[in-house]
């Protein structure tokens, strides 16, 4: 079904953890937008300043430097998830920049004394991308389609939503990444095969195996790990550094935030050289400076072997990832056709090398994982508003995480088992537990875990105003609905009173309806 035709062009947005990209289509061919200095990916960076708005991108980076407690980066670590979570506390732990719990008990990160959601943050880097868009096209761009890691939860992909919202977008889709990359690849090829996608990039970790037979995609199985990228490859060589340092000079600054941010840089550029070098040397003049003005420095030399037995485990971690996924997908490795590396880290050749180990064959090198996926997500968004003739490629995608609700003893009764395509339903009726029961609680919950607490609660609900009978008279049907986004919904019919309502499932991405609203910034000076 096509939206209706609009003014502004519909584009494709890859808002990556650590950088960004858009495309659309234009006569029938995809194209990247680049910036005035030709470059066609931008850092998903926010830096504030004092007074003035704040900057996204390579000017935004430039301040990392030098003002790291007030320069965001790889806000797409925190959104949708909550405060207490592990990955928020690690998160905390290596950020120069405050990561807080907001009133409504959700994440929010501190910059100069205010607050803002981490869905504010992503909003800031799109409408960066849209008017990158707007300023190569000469256009409005008010259409999107956003493409986020294939293991996103619920929380995550109604969290970007509101990111879309609060940056003016109409969001036509959420696509998961490594289906936009198939897409990417498989577009005008005319083929039929079988294909794994090994996503691997600043924040996340997705692996996806998907069968195209010409325009014809389908999704067979996913799996992944939303805090496993190359942001880990670099704190794990900075806590390296972080150790060499300390021991070096003696100094006490094991929890000095300003010098683990300054590592971190170092360690990422160290990476980058070591994807073409044998050895790279590493400086950072005046590391740290004493309250009495004496300067430390840091320097080291690290060849390939240490740092890949430094970062191995990261690497062996993706590989049981891509075993849950053969095993889901009930294949196994001989029959995939051909194996796609998107995602900034496949360029490390350690990681291009295992890969292609894991597979037994070498890994395809004819996409570039930096545009691959915003090149898929500018197909999709040009089919979904009919923009060319002729674009009628069928996707089919699956849910990323078995869905469920709490049963008695803390169960998770599973409703909709993970890699069911989508959009699909479920129903299931509830009955009242005792006489006179006035309402019935229902915690939804997303994961694979038989303990209903172990799994990501994506909210509660409460049917009330149920009528007063015996226990077990009452039986509340509720339809549990995935849509094309990935994203729940919730509605209910009481069998008593026959009514239907649509429930919303509360706090989840962790903003109301009304704070998105009032959250929305149409027109911010950037
Ligand atoms: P992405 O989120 O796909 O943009 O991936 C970004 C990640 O890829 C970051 O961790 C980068 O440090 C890493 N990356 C980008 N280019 C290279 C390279 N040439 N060698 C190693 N890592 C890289």
């Amino acid at each position: 079904m096509g939206y209706p035709a609009r003014m502004g062009v519909a584009v494709g947005i890859d808002l990556g953890t650590s950088n960004s990209c858009v495309a659309a289509m234009r006569h029938g061919e995809p194209v990247v937008f680049a910036d005035q200095e030709g470059r066609r990916t931008q850092p998903s960076i926010v830096a504030f300043g004092y007074g003035k708005s704040a900057v996204v991108g390579w000017r935004a980076r430039r301040q990392l430097l030098y003002a790291p407690e007030s320069t965001v980066i790889s806000a797409k670590r925190l959104i949708g998830r909550r405060p207490n979570s592990e990955e928020v506390r690690r998160m905390k732990a290596q950020s120069a920049f405050g990561i807080t719990e907001g009133e409504g008990g959700d994440v929010k990160v501190r910059v100069q004394g205010k607050l803002f959601s981490p869905a504010e943050i992503s909003a800031h880097v799109l409408v960066h991308m849209k008017k990158l868009a707007e300023a190569a096209l000469g256009e409005t761009v008010d259409q999107a389609v956003i493409t986020v890691p294939a293991y996103f939860n619920d929380n995550q992909r109604q969290a970007t939503r509101d990111a879309a919202t609060i940056a003016g977008l109409d969001c036509l889709r959420i696509l998961n990444e490594p289906t936009a990359a198939a897409l990417a690849y498989g577009f005008k090829q005319g083929r039929r095969q079988h294909i794994a996608v090994y996503d691997l990039g600043g924040g996340t970790f997705d692996i996806s195996i998907l069968r195209i037979d010409d325009d014809f995609f389908e999704v067979i199985a996913t799996a992944g790990d939303t805090f496993l990228g190359g942001d880990d490859f670099d704190y794990v060589a900075a806590d390296e550094f972080l150790k060499l340092f300390i021991k070096q000079t003696g100094l006490d600054v094991a929890e000095n935030r300003t010098v683990k941010m300054k590592l971190r840089e170092a360690a990422e550029r160290a990476k980058v050289a070591l994807s073409t070098g044998d050895a790279v040397e590493v400086a950072v003049p005046a590391l740290y400076r004493t309250p009495e003005g004496k300067e430390y420095d840091f320097a080291v030399t690290v060849d390939r072997q240490t740092y890949a037995h430094w970062v191995m485990p990261l690497v062996q971690r993706t590989f049981e990832v891509c075993e849950d996924a053969m095993k889901a997908a009930n294949m196994s490795t001989r029959q995939i056709d051909h194996v796609l590396l998107v995602g900034g880290m496949t360029r490390f050749p350690l990681v291009r090398d295992s890969v292609g180990g894991f597979f037994g064959r070498p890994p395809n090198a004819s996409v570039n994982p930096d545009e691959v996926v915003a090149i898929g997500a500018a197909i999709q968004a040009d089919a979904l508003t009919n923009q060319s003739e002729g674009s009628t490629s069928v996707l089919l995608d699956v849910t990323p995480q078995s869905l469920g609700v709490r049963t008695v003893g803390g169960y998770c009764e599973v409703l909709i088992p993970r890699n069911t395509a989508i959009p699909t339903e479920s129903t299931k009726v509830f009955h009242t537990a005792f006489d006179n029961q006035e309402e019935v609680r229902i915690s939804v919950f997303q994961g694979e875990s038989r303990m209903a607490e172990d799994n990501e609660l994506l909210g509660e609900f409460v049917l009330d105003g149920l009528p007063h009978k015996p226990r077990g008279q009452v039986r509340v049907r509720v339809t549990f609905e995935i849509d094309n986004d990935g994203i729940v919904h919730v509605r209910a019919v009481d069998s008593a009173l026959g009514q239907e309502r649509e429930i919303r499932i509360e706090a989840r991405s962790g903003l109301s309806v009304e704070e998105v609203r009032s959250a929305r910034f149409d027109d911010i000076d950037f």
